[in-house]
């Protein structure tokens, strides 16, 4: 009796009565065993039923329906490919083409399989759908997989073992269980939506990856609808592989293309031949059937692109409705659809133009000040990040309307667990800036962020200078957040949540105004050298203020969430300390808008006999409300010209 029987043998011995009939069942199981040497697509036809949850023509599984899977899974009994890529438009087959490779595995060639889907709770979904269907559908499965109903230990929802191999599901946000475990087989679904942001663990696909080292017949498999551009870790893999594409003879001229978007004629609903430039129907390109044609057949990593122009199921007509839609609200400014359509459907990556903030046009648009303080700040206020080895620091102008001017951009070297770098937060607290007119302001708030791992440190310094405006806070990402509101726990007390997402969106927002007003980001430059950068704004600093961008994903419920990425390894300091200097200024009034504009009205930057005879206290800051309603009546009255 081979290995793989004993085993199931001996966790079946608790119950005698049990253990018989489970003799009489393995022994069969020996007859049913099918030759070895079987490919992938033979097993699939001949074993494989497909229910009504997973297709819309169920029943047993069919080649000729989906062709293009063919080759994909004859490659997945290829001694000589490792990696497998399939980039490819949504409900095309991605999956199934691995759950036919599991369904194989366990009844033929048992190995240990790994599942990595972009979160837990994914991979809780795929087990109790995908995986679980396919076990309850495809007969010859039947006692060589654990039972759905069973209370067996063994049959869990993430865990699985099957006669003589196991089959684990995890998420990519929560392998560290998983890391040291051998297994020859790994699954990457969706890898586009695979976090990004694993500094703490490392690139989970190479950890991942580094499981299979001891066994020469591995296989990865990579499946995605790619993302966008810059970070679609689908796109990098295909660039470096075989790059195969479905392609279909021309029946003019006989040469073998892809079928393309841009290549198809919407109101004659047919594509264009790229080689001869002749015009043909769909059913006369599938004709001759199609085929896989690579660009680089000598690539190790085999990798295979399909758009939904091939899908089965799908109709010209639709995708070009369905385009038609998504280019209308693109034009009302609703770039969503268009994303979904180009990765979904066309399995391209989406590369933002336009909607992207470009980093030299901010640096080609830095001004000299006419003095420290421009006329227009009326309130200073200062964001700090925390990182490991230094803080990182920017004080900001605010003006009506949220008009902002850089002051000062730095970065303090140094362990932040020393009191050297906070001495020179504390410089920067005694400090002030001067206006043309030679009055002063000093910072008025500070947000220092508490992430990282100096909570204690920052805690420690904010709490001995809150009389000082200086607060902890702590970035807090998702929809519809309020800017900033007061931790409820106790012992962060004085912490304030910061919704970073509500503010990042807003900053964005303002560094898309290109002219002076309202929401206008204004950076310094020298006065006498051009190009030459003060105050520390510089290239890399508008580089770290826009490498981050907005992305749409599929939440773990399906939910279409945005979220804001930065590439792996990209240093976005500069932009975080926006964000907190922003944070800072709710901090000092959740009518900030309004007391801006108190404080503009009063116009601190005036020339003595230009000015209302009121001043404030030389910082800018309303000290009482009585005196800002004098304030209020001065300003009124002087714009009536009523002399007071
Ligand atoms: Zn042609």
């Amino acid at each position: 009796m081979p290995d793989w029987m004993t085993r199931k043998k001996r966790k079946m011995s608790r119950n005698t009565e049990f253990d018989k009939t489970a003799n009489i069942f393995i022994s069969l199981l020996g007859i049913l065993r099918p030759p070895p040497a079987l490919k992938v697509w033979q097993w699939a036809e001949k074993y494989r039923i497909m229910s009504n949850v997973e297709t819309s023509s169920p029943g047993p599984w069919d080649n000729q329906r989906t062709p293009y899977l063919v080759e994909i899974m004859e490659r997945l009994t290829d001694p000589t490919v490792s990696k497998i890529v399939f980039l490819a438009a949504r409900q095309m087959g991605k999956s199934t083409v691995f759950l036919n490779y599991l369904g194989y595995l366990i009844h033929i060639n048992p190995s240990p399989v790994i599942i990595i889907q972009p979160t837990g709770e994914l991979a809780e979904k795929f087990s109790k759908t995908r995986v679980s269907n396919m076990f309850r559908d495809t007969p010859c499965l039947k006692g060589l997989v654990p039972d759905d109903k069973s209370r067996d230990s063994d049959n869990k929802i993430l865990y699985k073992e099957c006669v003589g191999m196991f089959l684990i599901l995890t998420g990519a946000n929560s392998t560290a269980g998983i890391i040291s475990m051998p297994v020859p087989i790994l699954y990457f679904d969706e890898i586009d939506q695979y976090p990004h942001d694993l500094s703490k663990q490392g690139d989970v696909i190479s950890i991942a990856e580094k499981m299979q080292t001891n066994y020469p017949n591995r296989k990865s498999i990579y499946t995605s609808t790619p993302t966008l551009k810059s970070i679609s870790r689908i796109d990098a893999l295909f660039e470096t592989s075989s790059k195969h594409r479905w392609s279909h003879e021309c029946p003019s001229c006989g040469e073998w293309s892809q079928f393309s978007w841009r290549n198809l004629n919407f109101e004659t609903m047919k594509m264009r031949c790229p080689h001869c430039e002749e015009l043909h129907t769909r059913r006369e390109w599938e004709a001759g059937g199609g085929e896989w044609v690579a660009e680089n057949p000598e690539a190790k990593v085999i990798g295979y692109h399909i758009n939904a122009l091939d899908h089965p199921s799908v109709t010209w007509d639709d995708l070009v409705e369905e385009f038609i839609e998504a280019t209308a609200a693109e034009k009302k400014g609703d770039f969503s659809l268009l994303i979904t359509f180009i990765n979904s459907r066309l399995a391209e990556s989406w590369e933002l133009r336009g909607e992207v903030v470009e980093s030299h046009a901010l640096e080609s648009r830095r001004e000299a000040y006419e003095a420290e303080l421009p006329d227009g700040v009326c309130v200073l206020t200062m964001g700090v990040d925390t990182q490991d080895n230094r803080l990182a620091y920017e004080v900001v102008g605010w003006g009506l309307g949220f008009e902002s001017w850089g002051i000062e951009y730095g970065e303090i070297f140094g362990d932040p667990r020393q009191g050297d770098v906070w001495n020179r937060i504390d410089d920067l607290l005694k400090r002030t800036w001067s206006y043309r007119n030679g009055k002063q302001l000093k910072i008025k708030r500070i947000a220092i962020d508490t992430g990282g791992h100096m909570t204690t440190q920052v805690y420690n310094y904010c709490r001995a200078r809150k009389t000082r405006g200086v607060y902890p806070i702590k970035g807090q990402g998702g929809e519809k957040l309020p800017l900033t509101r007061p931790a409820k726990k106790s012992r962060e007390k004085g912490l304030f949540i910061v919704g970073v997402d509500g503010i990042k969106s807003d900053i964005v927002s303002w560094l898309k105004v290109n002219k002076p007003g309202d929401g206008y980001c204004h950076f310094p430059k020298d006065k006498d050298i051009d190009n030459i950068s003060v105050n520390g704004y510089d290239a890399i600093y508008f580089e770290m203020l826009t490498v981050e961008q907005k992305v749409r994903r599929q939440d773990k419920k399906g939910f279409t969430r945005y979220e804001w990425i930065k590439p792996a390894g990209a240093r976005n300091e500069s932009f975080d300390c926006r964000i907190y200097a922003r944070a800072a200024l709710r901090i000092m009034s959740s009518k900030d808008d309004i007391m801006l504009k108190q404080i503009f009205l009063r116009e601190p930057w005036a020339f003595p006999g230009q000015a209302v005879k009121n001043m404030d206290r030389g910082d800018g800051a309303v000290t009482s409300v009585k005196k800002k309603q004098q304030v209020g009546r001065n300003t009124q009255a002087r714009q009536k010209g009523i002399e007071l």
